[in-house]
Protein backbone atom coordinates (compact mmCIF):
# COMPACT_ATOMS: atom_id res chain seq x y z
CA UNK A 1 0.00 0.00 0.00
CA UNK A 2 1.37 3.21 -0.80
CA UNK A 3 1.59 6.22 1.76
CA UNK A 4 -0.07 9.35 0.08
CA UNK A 5 2.95 12.12 0.28
CA UNK A 6 1.80 15.12 2.10
CA UNK A 7 4.23 18.16 2.85
CA UNK A 8 5.49 18.71 6.31
CA UNK A 9 7.68 21.27 7.31
CA UNK A 10 9.55 19.99 10.52
CA UNK A 11 10.72 23.06 12.69
CA UNK A 12 13.54 22.08 15.62
CA UNK A 13 15.74 18.95 14.37
CA UNK A 14 17.40 18.65 17.98
CA UNK A 15 18.34 14.60 19.46
CA UNK A 16 14.69 13.87 18.73
CA UNK A 17 13.67 16.36 16.20
CA UNK A 18 16.14 15.48 13.49
CA UNK A 19 15.42 11.71 14.30
CA UNK A 20 11.78 12.19 13.77
CA UNK A 21 11.98 14.34 10.25
CA UNK A 22 14.45 11.37 9.09
CA UNK A 23 11.35 8.91 9.50
CA UNK A 24 8.65 11.37 7.54
CA UNK A 25 11.70 11.42 4.28
CA UNK A 26 12.15 7.89 4.69
CA UNK A 27 8.22 7.59 4.32
CA UNK A 28 8.46 9.26 1.57
CA UNK A 29 6.98 13.00 2.43
CA UNK A 30 7.48 16.32 1.36
CA UNK A 31 9.80 17.53 3.97
CA UNK A 32 11.04 21.12 4.24
CA UNK A 33 13.03 21.63 7.72
CA UNK A 34 14.27 24.24 10.19
CA UNK A 35 16.55 24.40 12.78
CA UNK A 36 17.93 27.67 14.78
CA UNK A 37 21.37 26.33 14.25
CA UNK A 38 22.46 25.22 10.90
CA UNK A 39 24.67 21.67 11.04
CA UNK A 40 21.53 19.95 12.20
CA UNK A 41 19.58 21.25 8.65
CA UNK A 42 22.68 20.25 6.27
CA UNK A 43 22.19 16.52 7.92
CA UNK A 44 18.14 16.46 7.07
CA UNK A 45 19.33 18.13 3.65
CA UNK A 46 21.20 15.27 2.69
CA UNK A 47 18.81 12.75 3.84
CA UNK A 48 16.26 14.36 1.19
CA UNK A 49 14.61 17.37 2.92
CA UNK A 50 14.48 20.82 1.67
CA UNK A 51 15.65 23.71 3.91
CA UNK A 52 14.05 26.51 4.54
CA UNK A 53 15.56 30.27 5.76
CA UNK A 54 13.10 31.07 8.60
CA UNK A 55 10.36 28.88 10.65
CA UNK A 56 7.57 31.39 8.79
CA UNK A 57 8.99 30.00 5.33
CA UNK A 58 8.93 26.55 6.13
CA UNK A 59 5.57 26.78 7.30
CA UNK A 60 4.43 28.71 4.58
CA UNK A 61 5.17 25.21 2.18
CA UNK A 62 3.42 23.08 4.02
CA UNK A 63 0.07 21.28 5.16
CA UNK A 64 1.08 20.09 8.47
CA UNK A 65 4.09 21.75 10.46
CA UNK A 66 5.57 20.04 13.05
CA UNK A 67 7.81 21.82 16.18
CA UNK A 68 10.01 19.35 18.69
CA UNK A 69 12.20 22.22 20.38
CA UNK A 70 13.34 22.54 24.09
CA UNK A 71 10.43 24.19 26.16
CA UNK A 72 7.52 26.95 26.27
CA UNK A 73 10.31 29.50 25.72
CA UNK A 74 11.49 27.90 22.65
CA UNK A 75 8.12 26.97 20.98
CA UNK A 76 7.28 30.34 21.75
CA UNK A 77 10.37 32.07 19.74
CA UNK A 78 9.65 29.71 16.87
CA UNK A 79 5.89 29.99 16.44
CA UNK A 80 5.07 33.51 17.64
CA UNK A 81 8.13 35.74 16.48
CA UNK A 82 6.31 38.72 15.07
CA UNK A 83 8.22 39.21 11.74
CA UNK A 84 9.12 35.31 11.16
CA UNK A 85 7.13 33.16 13.16
CA UNK A 86 5.69 29.38 11.87
CA UNK A 87 2.06 31.02 12.48
CA UNK A 88 2.70 33.95 10.31
CA UNK A 89 3.08 31.37 7.60
CA UNK A 90 0.22 28.62 8.12
CA UNK A 91 -2.07 28.53 5.46
CA UNK A 92 -5.16 28.10 6.00
CA UNK A 93 -6.39 24.62 6.79
CA UNK A 94 -3.03 23.57 7.47
CA UNK A 95 -2.74 21.08 10.63
CA UNK A 96 0.32 22.21 13.42
CA UNK A 97 1.38 19.75 15.37
CA UNK A 98 3.31 20.75 18.87
CA UNK A 99 5.40 17.32 19.73
CA UNK A 100 7.47 19.62 22.40
CA UNK A 101 7.04 18.57 26.15
CA UNK A 102 5.43 21.97 27.01
CA UNK A 103 2.65 22.94 29.70
CA UNK A 104 -1.29 22.89 28.72
CA UNK A 105 -0.94 26.54 29.18
CA UNK A 106 0.88 27.75 26.07
CA UNK A 107 -1.08 24.90 24.42
CA UNK A 108 -4.12 27.02 25.10
CA UNK A 109 -2.02 30.05 23.52
CA UNK A 110 -0.75 28.48 20.61
CA UNK A 111 -4.40 27.18 19.56
CA UNK A 112 -5.39 30.70 19.78
CA UNK A 113 -2.07 31.95 17.28
CA UNK A 114 -2.75 29.28 15.11
CA UNK A 115 -6.80 29.07 14.62
CA UNK A 116 -6.48 33.03 13.59
CA UNK A 117 -4.58 31.72 10.75
CA UNK A 118 -7.60 29.60 9.94
CA UNK A 119 -5.63 26.03 10.96
CA UNK A 120 -5.53 23.68 13.57
CA UNK A 121 -3.48 23.00 16.61
CA UNK A 122 -2.83 19.17 18.17
CA UNK A 123 -0.44 18.56 21.10
CA UNK A 124 1.55 15.32 20.37
CA UNK A 125 4.16 15.25 23.16
CA UNK A 126 6.16 11.58 22.78
CA UNK A 127 7.31 9.34 25.19
CA UNK A 128 10.31 7.25 24.45
CA UNK A 129 13.69 8.69 23.46
CA UNK A 130 16.66 8.79 20.99
CA UNK A 131 16.62 4.41 20.88
CA UNK A 132 12.59 4.86 20.24
CA UNK A 133 13.21 7.68 17.73
CA UNK A 134 15.07 6.04 15.77
CA UNK A 135 13.75 2.73 15.91
CA UNK A 136 10.07 4.64 14.89
CA UNK A 137 8.64 3.19 18.50
CA UNK A 138 7.54 6.48 19.94
CA UNK A 139 4.22 6.76 22.00
CA UNK A 140 2.49 9.60 21.15
CA UNK A 141 0.11 11.32 23.70
CA UNK A 142 -2.46 13.66 21.39
CA UNK A 143 -4.89 16.57 22.60
CA UNK A 144 -7.26 18.82 20.09
CA UNK A 145 -10.30 18.27 18.18
CA UNK A 146 -10.80 14.64 16.31
CA UNK A 147 -11.30 15.83 12.99
CA UNK A 148 -8.07 17.43 13.22
CA UNK A 149 -6.40 14.66 14.78
CA UNK A 150 -7.55 11.97 12.41
CA UNK A 151 -6.09 14.20 10.02
CA UNK A 152 -2.86 14.61 12.02
CA UNK A 153 -2.34 10.82 12.56
CA UNK A 154 -0.66 9.40 9.30
CA UNK A 155 2.02 12.06 9.99
CA UNK A 156 2.72 10.45 12.47
CA UNK A 157 2.64 6.84 12.07
CA UNK A 158 5.62 6.89 10.01
CA UNK A 159 7.24 8.00 13.74
CA UNK A 160 5.85 5.87 16.28
CA UNK A 161 4.02 2.95 17.31
CA UNK A 162 0.88 3.96 19.46
CA UNK A 163 -0.80 7.23 19.67
CA UNK A 164 -3.44 8.03 22.38
CA UNK A 165 -6.06 10.84 21.82
CA UNK A 166 -6.31 12.39 25.20
CA UNK A 167 -8.95 14.26 24.70
CA UNK A 168 -9.27 18.15 23.66
CA UNK A 169 -6.32 20.69 23.02
CA UNK A 170 -3.44 20.49 25.60
CA UNK A 171 -4.92 16.55 27.15
CA UNK A 172 -1.89 15.23 25.43
CA UNK A 173 0.44 17.90 27.08
CA UNK A 174 -1.24 17.30 30.30
CA UNK A 175 -0.72 13.27 30.10
CA UNK A 176 2.81 13.48 28.71
CA UNK A 177 3.86 15.51 31.73
CA UNK A 178 1.83 12.93 34.47
CA UNK A 179 3.75 10.30 32.67
CA UNK A 180 6.97 11.85 32.84
CA UNK A 181 6.80 12.66 36.73
CA UNK A 182 5.36 8.37 37.25
CA UNK A 183 9.04 7.83 35.57
CA UNK A 184 10.49 10.22 37.58
CA UNK A 185 9.80 9.22 40.53
CA UNK A 186 10.55 5.47 39.56
CA UNK A 187 13.71 6.56 38.61
CA UNK A 188 14.54 8.68 41.98
CA UNK A 189 13.26 5.62 44.21
CA UNK A 190 15.61 2.85 41.96
CA UNK A 191 18.59 5.09 42.17
CA UNK A 192 18.13 5.95 45.95
CA UNK A 193 17.66 1.54 46.62
CA UNK A 194 20.27 0.73 44.24
CA UNK A 195 22.65 2.78 46.65
CA UNK A 196 21.18 1.23 49.81
CA UNK A 197 21.48 -2.36 48.54
CA UNK A 198 24.85 -1.57 47.17
CA UNK A 199 26.05 -0.45 51.22
CA UNK A 200 24.28 -3.24 52.30
CA UNK A 201 26.93 -5.72 50.82
CA UNK A 202 24.80 -6.79 47.63
CA UNK A 203 26.65 -7.02 44.05
CA UNK A 204 25.65 -4.70 41.53
CA UNK A 205 25.29 -7.56 38.89
CA UNK A 206 22.99 -9.52 41.22
CA UNK A 207 20.69 -6.40 41.52
CA UNK A 208 20.50 -5.73 37.45
CA UNK A 209 19.98 -9.38 37.21
CA UNK A 210 17.25 -9.98 39.49
CA UNK A 211 15.52 -6.88 39.46
CA UNK A 212 13.91 -7.23 35.58
CA UNK A 213 12.41 -10.50 37.36
CA UNK A 214 9.94 -9.03 39.17
CA UNK A 215 6.30 -8.43 38.04
CA UNK A 216 6.76 -4.53 39.48
CA UNK A 217 9.44 -3.45 37.30
CA UNK A 218 9.20 -1.66 34.64
CA UNK A 219 11.48 -2.46 31.35
CA UNK A 220 12.81 1.22 31.51
CA UNK A 221 13.39 0.96 35.43
CA UNK A 222 15.29 -2.61 34.82
CA UNK A 223 17.49 -0.36 31.98
CA UNK A 224 17.75 2.71 34.91
CA UNK A 225 19.02 0.67 37.17
CA UNK A 226 21.47 -1.44 34.54
CA UNK A 227 22.95 2.37 33.21
CA UNK A 228 23.14 3.47 37.07
CA UNK A 229 25.24 0.33 37.96
CA UNK A 230 27.34 0.57 35.28
CA UNK A 231 27.63 4.50 35.96
CA UNK A 232 28.64 4.76 31.92
CA UNK A 233 25.57 6.80 30.68
CA UNK A 234 25.10 7.85 26.85
CA UNK A 235 22.83 10.88 27.15
CA UNK A 236 19.64 10.24 26.12
CA UNK A 237 17.05 12.43 28.31
CA UNK A 238 19.19 15.00 29.99
CA UNK A 239 18.54 16.18 33.98
CA UNK A 240 17.83 19.12 32.96
CA UNK A 241 15.15 18.86 30.42
CA UNK A 242 13.80 16.18 33.53
CA UNK A 243 13.54 19.43 36.04
CA UNK A 244 11.76 21.51 32.89
CA UNK A 245 9.33 18.67 32.69
CA UNK A 246 8.55 18.06 36.84
CA UNK A 247 8.45 22.07 36.79
CA UNK A 248 5.51 22.01 34.39
CA UNK A 249 3.37 19.35 35.57
CA UNK A 250 3.74 20.93 39.35
CA UNK A 251 2.66 24.04 37.56
CA UNK A 252 -0.05 22.20 35.78
CA UNK A 253 -1.17 20.43 38.62
CA UNK A 254 -1.37 23.89 40.18
CA UNK A 255 -4.09 25.14 38.30
CA UNK A 256 -5.90 21.97 37.66
CA UNK A 257 -5.74 21.95 41.71
CA UNK A 258 -4.00 18.63 42.18
CA UNK A 259 -1.18 17.76 44.57
CA UNK A 260 1.98 16.12 43.48
CA UNK A 261 3.65 15.72 46.59
CA UNK A 262 5.93 12.85 45.44
CA UNK A 263 6.58 14.25 42.48
CA UNK A 264 7.46 17.41 44.28
CA UNK A 265 9.71 15.34 46.05
CA UNK A 266 11.73 13.96 42.71
CA UNK A 267 12.07 16.95 41.56
CA UNK A 268 13.75 18.31 44.28
CA UNK A 269 16.49 15.61 43.67
CA UNK A 270 16.45 16.09 40.09
CA UNK A 271 17.26 19.57 41.01
CA UNK A 272 20.39 18.95 43.72
CA UNK A 273 21.62 16.52 40.54
CA UNK A 274 21.35 19.92 38.46
CA UNK A 275 23.09 21.95 40.83
CA UNK A 276 25.85 19.05 41.42
CA UNK A 277 26.83 19.78 37.71
CA UNK A 278 24.80 16.60 36.25
CA UNK A 279 22.20 18.93 34.48
CA UNK A 280 23.51 18.07 30.56
CA UNK A 281 23.58 14.31 32.18
CA UNK A 282 21.32 11.30 31.45
CA UNK A 283 18.37 11.28 33.96
CA UNK A 284 20.23 8.08 35.59
CA UNK A 285 22.98 10.49 35.91
CA UNK A 286 20.22 10.82 39.70
CA UNK A 287 22.48 7.98 41.28
CA UNK A 288 25.33 10.46 41.75
CA UNK A 289 23.48 11.59 44.62
CA UNK A 290 24.31 8.68 46.56
CA UNK A 291 27.90 8.16 45.65
P1 LIG B 1 17.51 19.08 22.14
O1 LIG B 1 18.35 18.04 21.51
O2 LIG B 1 18.14 19.95 23.16
O3 LIG B 1 16.86 19.97 20.97
C1 LIG B 1 16.19 21.16 21.28
C2 LIG B 1 15.75 21.83 20.01
O4 LIG B 1 15.12 23.10 20.34
C3 LIG B 1 16.91 22.19 19.06
O5 LIG B 1 16.46 22.10 17.73
C4 LIG B 1 17.22 23.64 19.43
O6 LIG B 1 17.88 24.38 18.43
C5 LIG B 1 15.80 24.15 19.64
N1 LIG B 1 15.74 25.39 20.43
C6 LIG B 1 15.99 25.54 21.74
N2 LIG B 1 15.79 26.82 22.13
C7 LIG B 1 15.41 27.50 21.01
C8 LIG B 1 15.04 28.85 20.77
N3 LIG B 1 15.02 29.77 21.74
N4 LIG B 1 14.71 29.17 19.50
C9 LIG B 1 14.71 28.25 18.50
N5 LIG B 1 15.03 26.95 18.69
C10 LIG B 1 15.38 26.58 19.93
O7 LIG B 1 16.23 18.42 22.87
P2 LIG B 1 15.46 17.07 22.51
O8 LIG B 1 16.02 15.98 23.34
O9 LIG B 1 15.38 16.91 21.03
O10 LIG B 1 14.03 17.41 23.13
C11 LIG B 1 13.08 18.19 22.40
C12 LIG B 1 11.75 18.10 23.14
O11 LIG B 1 11.32 16.73 23.23
C13 LIG B 1 11.78 18.63 24.57
O12 LIG B 1 10.58 19.28 24.85
C14 LIG B 1 11.93 17.36 25.40
O13 LIG B 1 11.44 17.53 26.72
C15 LIG B 1 11.11 16.38 24.60
N6 LIG B 1 11.49 14.96 24.72
C16 LIG B 1 12.79 14.59 24.77
C17 LIG B 1 13.11 13.24 24.88
C18 LIG B 1 14.54 12.75 24.96
O14 LIG B 1 14.73 11.60 25.34
N7 LIG B 1 15.54 13.55 24.63
C19 LIG B 1 12.09 12.28 24.93
C20 LIG B 1 10.77 12.70 24.83
C21 LIG B 1 10.47 14.05 24.73
P3 LIG B 1 19.49 24.32 18.28
O15 LIG B 1 19.79 23.02 17.60
O16 LIG B 1 19.84 25.50 17.47
O17 LIG B 1 20.04 24.38 19.68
Amino acid sequence: MSTEVKSIACLGLGAMGSRMALKLVAAGHDVTVWNRSQPAVEALVSAGAKPAATPRLAASQADFVISMLTDDGASRAVWLDASDGACRGLRPGAIAIECSTVTPGWVGELEQAVSVQGASLVDAPVSGSRPQADAAQLVFMIGGASDAVEKALPVLRPMGTAFHHMGDRGMGATFKLAVNALFAAQLASVAELLSFLRKSGIDAARIVEALPGFPITSPAIAGAARLMAADDTPVMFPIDLMVKDLTYVGEAAAKAGGKLPLTGAARELFLEAQGKGHGDGNITKIAKLYD
